[in-house]
């Protein structure tokens, strides 16, 4: 703390103790509040750049003009009312209180009838700017991730407009999927959904979409969020499902979108296939693993090295579906790991049947009298040994490799299947090291089964059921009773080693919550291999925000594989394409597609369920309509919203690709912004946009995930509105919750609580306080009032200089998308600049200056630089209370065309004035000297009141004794100032400042109070203080010999004379 740097000595009888106890003066009442840890800690992140010495307020102090002139306001009963006609009392309508509950929503009814963001966007003339937004699922109420999102885009889209760009923002929303249609299906009764047809439940679900849409629309609005609201997107329109179709249209062309049988995560329950993203992978889902044996019945004609143990030589597998097993298609080795062949010896007696906590379970395998010899990774012989409880000796070691092509015969249906070589997912870190291939049933196992020309055998049905392929068990559900018939079998035909439970992450349908399978269907994929290459060059030409965010979605698209984009459902786009009756072959072509785009167009995918085929068929094809029948597949919602860029920037009037930037959470990266990337990059050859911009999630408090089981829920409309309890949820507005998005690093999670509301209203309440202050001290200001600069006081082009750079500064962090840097500029700004300083200072001219007096314009031509600058740097963030500031303004103001700036999104961004920015370095540097010397003579004045010398400052003397000459110089100089503005004892609001050349001063020794202090660490300068001399002024409160030379006023000072008088008197003005 800066208090350390000082040494006092001390002169009088006061103890040192007590000052070093000088009270840091909180300013908000968060801070005394503070006995939490948690929120002392976020004080600490958002304050970090303030010290406490800094926070110090100097209420106390100026006391004198605020308290004349507020007693004077008293009446007349007052003695000093007699001269408050001559005090200058701020005014304003402008209310401390922001009553944003009613405020707010006059604002944005004034914006909307006036419609203001269309006509600034209109107006400005400075290039497009589209910021192209991502579609929220029309389901269900917002959340605070929600506005996160939405407040954040409109604080750039409203930056924007005052950089006077044409901002077209259209709002979008995503409004098909299944978890509309299963909110459908849950809201009807048993007889209900027995009449349901497709076309019934389309409607329901187009209905329950478009009432969410304009739900979650009145809450966007309501955070303050400019849009074409008018016109938004929505997925379901006809005109965006047709853009969509010309997408898919444009993929078929490539070559990109192909049909084939593959694995698909499957959801029994909603059966249908389901994306990524549609799955979880919750805790504690246990699985029945399984060692099997495969029994060889060949080794490699080339080696002929296994011959010795045939027929008795079996390879030990793991699985943790055995119900896959019948649709095993091959043993898949690593060429590079070492097997062994062992021979079993019995197990130890200690082992029985089952194991002592009754979970592991011994097959039949072991209990046979001619154990066969084992193929298993020989890293593994000892922790098998353990596991099965066997003694396991090696008999022959060899290389994967040398294993491929071996033979063996399938448990099941007793097929000849061979030993492959897979890839290096083959590992000894479970299981055995050789791996049951079934390519129906899973990724890797299908890309090993293309390798090697395998069957892709997938013999379950939609429900998660066996088909008769596998007779013994067919009809039977493979993750229950299927799964352990198939065990069963394998144990009674001695192929079990052993059953084990094993607990693993296991994909569940996000919906339902019950477990998928995988599972080989007839699908429709765009294939992402065709477009990978020109991807991974898109995602290098966009700018990521964070920048480590290009390496994720780079890593997503590099690894992800072809993209399933059919889905067996109801409520989507169909997936335009008809089949054969007798092949089942597709008929899907340009002509095909073009021709039901137009339909689409013009009625709505609910077209396709009822029209014929004959007219959904073009002319060519239409006499062979009998042939065929629509397919019922809709597509991947993800392909919907995906397709935006193409139905969005691209058909709309005035806009076009790419998209200047796209701002989502971290987890569309593997969603909106990956298949926006795919759909743009197969048909235009780039990405949609230019720039994209990621933020984290919104946690509690504590950094905990919100959830109602926790009631930790924080909702962006309670914050707004106030909850039903409106001590522990009161209202606090829009702006508060926006400023609370501007605070936030957004770039990770962030944190929201009723603590770090109270701070954030706090902080409001003080910006809106200093704003107030602005405008009720310029209630008289007129433009033509305004003092050229060359002839302001220093302190005011100093204060110039600040506000200049502080603009200067928080264009640079907006455009950066630093926002929470902008937070912490103005804060402190505001604080320790204004309110602890330059305020401090000016109310005292301000107040008792004089109405038309040329210190008290200086002072206003700098208030109203600020009042103007502060009100459009906060606008985007703030714009409701900026607004409201605007619509108080005592004055007009005219933008550089002439013309009247009526809202303040019509004034723009504030126009840079070298001038200020001018101010000289070495005076900077001096003015900086002069901030710390005045903090240090506040410590000085504190002990001083404390030994009950003083009570307002006004009532001290102080004296300055330095070594530093020029230091001395300058500061005799400004006792002397020519503008009693820049005068040292205005500046430390004291009524007289002294400099002394030397302590060797008889002087000295009556001043009661003094000490050393250091000044930006390197000047030593003494401090005094002593009681002021004269007598106090009635009006002004400053102390001076002259009060009482006047013989009308024998209660004011000169300068009050000289206000008040109105004749001045030059022999006495010149001393003060
Ligand atoms: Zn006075």
């Amino acid at each position: 703390m800066a208090m350390q740097t000082s040494t006092y000595r001390v002169l009088s009888l006061q103890s040192r103790s007590s000052f070093r106890k000088a009270p840091s003066t909180a300013i908000f009442e968060f801070r005394r509040r503070s006995s939490d840890r948690v929120l002392s800690l976020l004080c600490i992140t958002y304050y970090s750049t303030l010290s406490s010495t800094e926070f110090c307020s100097s209420k106390r102090r100026s006391r004198g003009p605020v308290m004349a002139a507020k007693k004077a306001t008293e009446g007349a009963k007052q003695e000093d009312g007699k001269y408050k006609h001559t005090v200058d009392l701020p005014t304003t309508k402008f209310g401390m209180r922001a009553n944003s509950t009613v405020r707010e929503p006059e604002i944005q009814k004034i914006w909307d009838e006036k419609q203001v963001f269309k006509r600034v966007a209109e107006r400005n003339s400075g290039g497009s700017f589209i910021l192209h937004d991502g579609p929220p699922y029309a389901n269900g109420d917002l959340h605070m991730g929600h506005a996160l999102n939405k407040i954040l885009k409109d604080i750039i889209n409203r930056y924007k407009l005052l950089q006077n760009c044409k901002v077209d923002y259209i709002p979008g929303w995503d409004c098909h999927g299944l978890p509309i249609e299963l909110k459908v299906l849950q809201s009807l009764d048993q007889d209900a959904r027995k009449g349901l047809t497709p076309l019934k439940l389309r409607a329901k679900a187009a209905k329950f979409a478009k009432n969410t849409v304009k739900t979650q629309m009145a809450s966007f609005k309501r955070y303050g969020v400019w849009g074409d609201w008018d016109h938004p997107y929505l997925t379901l329109d006809p005109e965006y499902e047709a853009a969509q179709i010309e997408v898919f249209g444009q993929m078929v062309f490539q070559g990109y979108i192909f049909r084939g049988r593959k694995p698909v995560h499957w959801s029994p329950s909603s059966r249908t296939a389901l994306a990524e993203a549609e799955l979880e992978y919750p805790d504690g889902h246990v699985s029945k693993s399984i060692y099997a044996i495969f029994r060889l019945v060949s080794s490699p004609t080339s080696g002929g090295i296994l011959d010795e143990f045939l027929p008795n030589l079996c390879l030990a597998i793991w699985t943790t579906t055995p119900w896959t097993i019948p649709a095993n298609a091959a043993v898949a080795v690593n060429a590079k790991l070492e097997y062994a062949v062992v021979e079993v010896h019995s197990p130890s007696p200690d082992v029985s049947n089952s194991s002592a906590d009754g979970k592991k379970k011994l097959g039949n395998v072991f209990k046979e009298r001619e154990k066969p010899f084992l193929i298993i990774a020989s890293e593994l012989v000892s922790t098998l040994e353990a596991k099965w409880g066997v003694k396991l000796v090696v008999k022959k070691i060899l290389l994967g490799s040398d294993l491929e092509h071996c033979r063996y015969t399938h448990p099941v249906d007793r097929r000849e299947c061979p030993v492959v070589v897979g890839g290096d997912y083959i590992t000894t870190e479970s299981g055995t090291g050789l791996v049951h291939t079934a390519p129906g049933h899973g990724q890797e196992d299908y890309i090993t089964g293309l390798k090697y020309g395998l069957p892709i055998l997938s013999p379950v049905d939609d429900d998660g059921k066996f088909t008769e392929e596998v007779g013994k068990f067919s009809g039977l559900d493979v993750l229950g009773d299927g799964n352990v018939a198939v065990i069963e079998y394998l144990d009674e035909n001695s192929s079990i080693i052993m059953v084990e439970p094993y607990k693993h992450k296991y994909p569940y349908d996000w919906r339902t919550k019950k477990p998928t399978i995988f599972r080989a269907t007839a699908q429709w994929f765009a294939s992402v291999e065709g477009f990978r290459k020109a991807a991974m060059d898109a995602i290098n030409q966009v700018t990521w925000v964070p920048s480590q965010a290009e390496n994720r979605i780079s890593a997503m698209t590099s690894s992800r594989s072809d993209w399933c984009i059919s889905r067996q459902r109801t409520w989507g786009v169909p997936i335009p394409v008809f089949y054969h009756v007798d092949t089942k072959e597709p008929l899907m072509n340009g002509e095909t597609i073009d021709h039901i785009k137009s339909i689409i167009a013009q009625k709505g995918s609910d077209a396709w369920w009822y029209m014929t085929v004959e007219e959904l068929l073009p002319d060519t094809y239409r006499d062979k309509a009998s042939n065929y029948e629509k397919g019922t597949d809709t597509m991947d919602v993800w392909f919907d919203s995906g397709s935006s860029w193409a139905a969005v920037l691209e058909k709309r009037k005035g806009l076009s690709g790419p998209a200047d930037l796209y701002v989502e959470g971290t987890d569309q990266h593997r969603g909106w912004f990956q298949s926006s990337l795919l759909t743009s990059v197969a048909t235009k050859g780039k990405a949609p946009y230019s720039g994209v911009i990621t933020h984290g999630f919104v946690l509690d408090e504590r950094g905990l995930k919100m959830s109602k089981s926790l009631g930790n829920v924080v909702d962006p409309n309670t914050v707004i509105e106030g909850g039903k309890n409106s001590k522990e949820a009161p209202s606090y507005g829009a702006d508060v919750l926006r400023l609370w998005v501007s605070s936030v690093d957004y770039t990770g999670d962030v944190l929201i609580g009723p603590q770090v509301l109270r701070q954030m209203s706090d902080i409001y309440r003080k910006l809106r306080g200093t704003l107030r202050f602005l405008l009720a001290n310029l209630h008289d200001w007129e433009v033509d009032n305004a003092i050229q600069y060359n002839d302001l006081p220093l302190i005011d082009q100093h204060a110039l200089f600040q506000l200049e750079n502080i603009v200067k500064n928080i264009r640079e962090n907006y455009e950066n998308y630093q926002f929470f840097k902008i937070f912490q500029i103005i804060q402190r700004f505001v604080i320790v600049d204004l309110s602890n300083f330059y305020f401090d200072v000016a109310k005292d001219r301000l107040y008792v200056g004089g109405t038309t007096s040329f210190t008290r314009r200086c002072c206003q031509t700098v208030l109203a630089a600020h009042l103007l600058s502060i009100v459009r740097i906060i606008a985007p963030i703030l714009p409701h209370l900026a607004e409201d500031v605007w619509q108080h303004l005592p004055f007009q103001y005219t933008t550089e065309d002439g013309n009247a700036a009526e809202f303040v999104f019509e004034s723009r961004w504030p126009s840079v004035n070298e001038q200020w920015l001018a101010f000289p370095s070495e005076e900077v540097d001096f003015w900086g000297k002069v901030l710390e010397l005045r903090t240090e003579v506040n410590k000085a004045l504190e002990e001083a009141r404390t030994g009950k010398l003083i009570g307002s400052s006004l009532e001290a003397k102080v004296y300055l004794q330095t070594s530093d000459d020029s230091l001395a110089a300058r500061l005799k100089e400004m006792c002397q100032a020519h503008n009693d503005a820049g005068a040292l004892h205005r500046i430390f609001i004291t009524s007289q400042v002294e400099v002394l050349s030397s302590l060797e001063n008889e002087q000295i020794k009556n001043i009661p109070y003094g000490g050393e202090y250091l000044i930006q660490g390197e000047n030593k300068v003494w401090i005094g203080v002593s009681r002021a001399e004269g007598s106090k002024c009635e009006r002004c409160w400053n102390f001076s010999p002259q009060v009482g030379s006047f013989a009308e006023h024998p209660s004011l000072c000169s300068r009050c004379f000289n206000v008040v008088g109105g004749e001045a008197l030059p022999a006495l003005a010149a001393v003060s």
